[in-house]
């Protein structure tokens, strides 16, 4: 159990780190999660897609 608080802090360390970058961010349509790769699926919330995200 104490893993997945773990791995839960790291993943957002992660998502941080991925919205603070200027590479390529990725935003999923259904709960506007950043994920740092294009997914079929958000890792976040099952749902998606995942579409590139410019913010210029
Ligand atoms: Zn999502």
């Amino acid at each position: 159990m104490s893993l997945f608080t773990k791995v839960g802090k790291k993943f957002e360390e992660t998502k941080q780190s991925v919205i603070g970058s200027k590479q390529s961010t990725y935003v999923c349509h259904s709960c506007e999660e950043a994920v740092a790769e294009e997914y079929e699926h958000c890792p976040h919330c099952g749902e998606g897609p995942v579409e590139l995200a410019n913010n210029c």
